[in-house]
């Protein structure tokens, strides 16, 4: 029988995510079917009843539903319970398995994808919502030195002090002058609305890289790190790196990316 996935949202006709298991799962040579969904954006907690209820095995979740996938797991792996939300659930028996795989995705994409070992790298953190909550602990894990800024510098101090043993600064943009970083990463949602973001001159080290969690269109951020010589990455590859390791929960396997990255930027 065919094990069911898919991914919940609203909206989510967008949603790349069934291409992208698509084509895991053509790699993998399994069957698998995986769908999007729309919920109503009263009605997270019956649609997971319906999907589980129906033998789903698992689902992503995407926004506006993170925080309610968080809500309605009756079990949270350590990067869900720190990034106080969930995009995969496992539906195991009665359990209902909440992780979180943007972190690891993310951190996969500049390793791997862009050749950037972030163990000793000088890192710079841009925004305090939701996508920074979901990336803030796998960054620390790989052993960078994490600061992190926000147009609201409180909430910046805020996500900074959920980790008290890691030396973190959290703060605003204007306290990062005369600072320089190997890597800065914008989680910012300042790209859809084509805000520049205003950081310092001279924030990029030399040979630094300027990573976009945007895809899909160039953003003031990356411009303004084109001109200020930094190598620059959008967010596809994170996107196909939480979803390969959303795979990897499921069935065990983890697919190759780098094919199903390059697929997805011909249609773009
Ligand atoms: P939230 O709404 O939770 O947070 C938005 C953040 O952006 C806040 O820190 C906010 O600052 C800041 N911000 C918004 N507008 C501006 C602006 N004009 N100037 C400076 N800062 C601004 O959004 P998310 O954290 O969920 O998502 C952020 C981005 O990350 C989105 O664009 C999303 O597409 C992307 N993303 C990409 C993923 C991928 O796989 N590639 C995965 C997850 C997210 P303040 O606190 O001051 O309001």
């Amino acid at each position: 029988m065919t094990d069911r996935y898919a991914v919940i949202g609203n909206p989510i006709s967008h949603s790349k995510s069934p291409l992208i298991h698509k084509l895991f799962a053509e790699q993998i040579g399994q069957d698998i079917s995986y769908e999007a969904i729309a919920a109503p954006l009263e009605g997270f907690a019956a649609t997971i009843d319906r999907l589980r209820s129906e033998g789903y095995k698992g689902c992503n979740v995407t926004v506006p539903f993170k925080f309610d996938a968080f809500n309605c797991a009756t079990e949270l792996s350590e990067r869900a319970k720190a990034a106080q939300a969930v995009n995969t659930l496992i539906f195991e028996g009665d359990k209902i398995i909440g992780d979180n795989t943007d972190g690891a995705g993310l951190v996969r994409d500049i390793e791997y994808n862009h050749g950037v070992m972030l163990k000793g790298m000088r890192v710079l953190l841009m925004g305090a919502g939701g996508a920074s909550y979901g990336v803030a602990l796998p960054l620390l894990t790989t052993g960078a030195s994490l600061a992190i800024a926000n147009r609201t510098a409180s909430r910046a101090v805020e996500l900074a002090m959920k980790f008290p043993d890691a030396a973190i600064r959290g703060g605003s943009y204007a306290e990062l002058e005369g600072l320089q970083f190997d890597v800065v990463i914008n989680a910012t949602s300042a790209g859809l609305t084509d805000s520049e973001i205003p950081l310092p001159t001279g924030i990029f080290a030399p040979g630094a890289l300027a990573y976009d969690m945007m895809y899909g269109r160039e953003t003031p951020f990356m411009k303004f790190a084109r001109q200020q010589g930094a190598r620059v990455a959008d967010g596809l590859g994170m996107l196909v790196e939480q979803a390969a390791e959303a795979f990897y929960i499921w069935r065990g396997v983890r697919p190759e990316t780098a094919p199903v990255i390059a697929k997805l930027r011909t249609l773009q």
